[in-house]
């Protein structure tokens, strides 16, 4: 029986799919105006092994991830500049190249994480029929008006708007005086914005409200309707997430669709900060996987680092701790390699593993059941177990590792192989010792000569 901790109801709750044993899953993806940092990566590293889990215990997961490339402005309100025009304008390039450059590197450091992609990935700019439909839907059920800036969306037309994040309207409206401009309510938001000068901007669309680019929330509306139906059962993101783009994405399409919950269970990562400080990619202070690559780390280990923390609780991040991460892998990699298969299963470990895993995702928990398996001098069955383990972390733990071999070291060996044809075997030890102070064993098989790391 797996359970989740949904953020709608604050509680932790038996997950039953609406059609068993599918479970259709959106995710909200990057907004591809820059690297993705640690922090975000973070997230999907959550969402990968909830994936994982829901598929381990026998469910079907059809996964959607958006790609932002228009109309999340530099404010997550409706003020600023869209990201990816400022940043398009920054680099001198084209809007799409942008997008499409930083989201091809996002997809590298998935396969870096062992981040499985989802079934489908879908653009922002490829679906604005779509939004523009589902904003024509809006205006058609009275709950949008015009500003001259836009077409937004009316929150207090809906009694229960702000319940996932269980915002305090009246506070709001009541509390600091911030200038709502041509807005009716604080919490209104657009959901379609209008180019000031038409022509400049490189991304901008026909609609029957005028020339202009979808709000930044419309876009997941639209496109997990048209991907999971107007119900489905699984939404993420990181907890930032939750005050206004998720509560808009709820405001909007309850008001579209008629269903609630539109989504049955929303589930939220917790944050990965770096020195106390919330990670922004705006700000410029980023750490991205290949920096960490750069200073000798493995993706893998930062993995690991991530699977040590509950993901509802924050981590922080630092160097001391990835280190510390690292020195357990390697020990834990080294160990599990080193074991032999008898082909057994052992069913006591499974179980405290599945327990773990299906009491809301508590990898850490399920980390300590592996660590106890390996230690245990008596159990059997241990391989078994950590293939199956496996599916879930993600860690790698049973792959045999390639070793990439220097083209120095090739070229010794290959004069070795003559030295020992020419039957001068003083010469060919000399190379096997040289080739030992180098940090590589020669191992000679009936298939010629073998290298191994020492
Ligand atoms: P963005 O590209 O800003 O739209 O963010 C992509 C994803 O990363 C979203 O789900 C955010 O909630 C999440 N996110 C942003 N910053 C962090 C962080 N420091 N730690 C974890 N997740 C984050
Ligand atoms: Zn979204």
């Amino acid at each position: 029986m797996l359970k989740l901790y949904n953020t709608l109801t604050r509680k932790k709750e038996v997950f039953k799919p609406i059609k068993k044993p599918q479970v259709g899953m959106y995710s909200c993806g990057p907004t591809v105006y820059w690297y993705q940092h640690i922090g975000n990566l973070r997230t999907y590293i959550f969402s990968d092994i909830l994936k994982r889990v829901l598929k381990y215990n026998g469910y079907k997961v059809k996964q959607v991830m958006n790609i932002t490339d228009v109309g999340h402005l530099t404010s997550d309100s409706d003020e600023g500049e869209d990201k990816i025009e400022k940043a398009a304008k920054k680099e001198g390039k084209k809007a799409q190249d942008i997008a499409d450059f930083y989201l091809k590197i996002f997809k590298q450091d998935f396969k870096k994480l062992n981040i499985s992609e989802p079934d489908i990935w879908c653009k922002a700019t490829k679906h604005i029929k779509e939004q523009i439909e589902l904003v024509k839907k809006l205006e058609e059920k009275g709950f949008t008006y015009k500003t001259s800036d836009g077409i937004y969306f009316n929150t207090s037309k809906l009694k229960d708007y702000g319940k996932l994040a269980k915002l305090k309207i009246e506070n709001l409206q009541a509390g600091k005086r911030i200038a709502i401009g041509e807005k009716k309510n604080k919490t209104d938001f657009a959901l379609w914005k209008f180019s000031k000068q038409p022509g400049k901007r490189q991304q901008e669309w026909k609609s029957p409200w005028g020339i202009g680019f979808p709000g930044w929330h419309i876009e997941c509306s639209a496109m997990s309707t048209k991907y999971l139906g107007k119900q489905f059962d699984i939404h993420t993101g990181g907890e930032d997430h939750i005050p206004v783009h998720h509560t808009n994405e709820i405001a909007q399409s309850e008001a579209a669709f008629g269903k609630k919950p539109w989504v049955r269970f929303w589930i939220h990562g917790a944050f990965l900060k770096l020195l106390g400080e919330k990670m922004s990619k705006s700000k410029g202070a980023i750490s991205r996987i290949s920096d960490l690559e750069r200073q000798g780390y493995k993706p893998l280990e930062f993995r690991y680092l991530v699977l040590t923390g509950h993901y509802k609780k924050q981590i922080n991040f630092s160097l001391e701790n990835l280190h510390n991460s690292r020195i357990s892998y390697k020990k834990l990699i080294n160990i599990v390699r080193n074991l032999k298969n008898d082909k057994k299963q052992n069913s006591k470990y499974v179980k405290e593993f599945e327990d773990a895993i299906n009491n809301d995702l508590d990898i850490p928990k399920a980390l300590q059941v592996l660590w106890a398996l390996v230690r245990d001098k008596k159990a059997v069955g241990k391989i078994n177990v950590i293939k199956k383990m496996d599916e879930v972390f993600g860690l790698d733990l049973l792959k045999k590792e390639k070793i990439v071999i220097p083209s120095e070291i090739k070229g010794l060996v290959n004069e070795r192989e003559k030295a020992r044809n020419q039957k001068n075997w003083k010469k060919a030890d000399e190379i096997r010792d040289k080739i030992k102070k180098l940090g590589y064993l020669i191992n000679d098989t009936g298939d010629g000569a073998k290298l191994l790391k020492k």
